[in-house]
């Protein structure tokens, strides 16, 4: 058992010949990527980030039915999600158990001309959470500089895949903290609400949770899913549609939903502070921590 365990994916995808079980167990404190791996000099590359709470892995079906959508976006061969679930869960069986922990998959095009795609599975301790989810995070809003329907117009953006290339994503945090907010929620350039960095976005409107659709040029978020599954047992109606930025002012309430962060409420919006149900946000929040799918 180790803190951090790690799991190389070696038949990652249908293009590789499978020997043996597809994966096996490597160090973590090892060098185990090659210089020329194009996720590192390219970052063209697909991954999910999984939330593991008491030893559960949530929504792991989910997750791989992404993973298999990013990488068709990005044109890259089929992973084998029954090697990609197998290897998950060895990884897992091999880390110190812990009340949160996360897993990383990363689906890679591989070394530089060898035409072999690379994977890996990495368990380790979630970040801590805590602060989040119990007092809200400070928001800004940013202009993403696309419109909302650029994953029709011009696919080649990668717009609703999950794509190793994060490093947009980190400068709007960066930016968001050096003008005192905590996290972001990105505006097409046609005024619709997107998602944040790393979290899909809810707001309560009445008696509906309502989240931006699919068809807006954005990840499919599987706690966005689980939460409107909370929704509907909690007697509230869902909608998944175009939601103009002028409605996050007049939104009851927001969240930022992620898989590692479950869910936090967003309490300032553009220096603007907001009311925020604590019950409401603890009671979604024990839901998606206990609720195992
Ligand atoms: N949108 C983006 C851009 C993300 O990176 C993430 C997660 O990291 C999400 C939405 C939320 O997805 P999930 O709830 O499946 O973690």
């Amino acid at each position: 058992m180790a803190v951090t365990s790690l799991v190389m994916v070696t038949a990652p995808t249908s293009a590789e010949t499978l020997t043996g079980s597809g994966y096996e167990a490597a160090d973590p404190n090892q060098p185990q990527l090659r210089v020329t791996d194009l996720s590192a000099t390219r970052g063209d590359g697909v991954f999910e980030t999984i939330g593991v709470m008491d030893c559960h892995v949530q929504s792991l079906t989910s997750h791989l039915h992404r993973l298999a959508a990013s990488a068709a976006i990005l044109d890259l061969p089929g992973p084998r999600l029954d090697v990609w679930r197998a290897a998950v869960e060895h990884a897992l069986d091999r880390a110190d158990p812990a009340p949160e922990l996360s897993a990383k998959l990363v689906l890679s095009r591989g070394e530089e001309g060898s035409r072999r795609c690379t994977g890996w599975v990495r368990v380790a301790p979630a970040p801590d959470m805590s602060r989040a989810r119990a007092d809200g995070v400070r928001v800004l809003t940013l202009d993403r500089g696309y419109r909302s329907d650029v994953a029709e117009t011009a696919p080649w953006l990668l717009q609703g895949a999950k794509y190793t290339s994060y490093a947009v994503n980190m400068a709007a945090l960066r930016y968001a903290r050096r003008h005192g907010a905590d996290d972001v929620i990105f505006i097409s350039s046609d005024g619709a609400v997107l998602e944040g960095p790393t979290a899909s976005v809810l707001l309560r409107i009445g008696n509906t949770l309502v989240t931006p659709g699919t068809d807006q040029s954005i990840l499919p978020g599987t706690t966005q899913d689980r939460a409107f599954r909370y929704a509907e047992n909690a007697g509230l109606a869902t909608q998944a549609r175009r939601v103009e930025a002028a409605e996050l002012a007049t939104a009851e309430h927001l969240w930022l939903c992620s898989s590692v962060r479950l869910c936090a409420a967003v309490r300032e919006l553009d220096g603007r502070e907001l009311t925020w149900d604590r019950r409401l946000t603890a009671d979604l929040l024990s839901w998606l921590r206990t609720t195992h799918d």
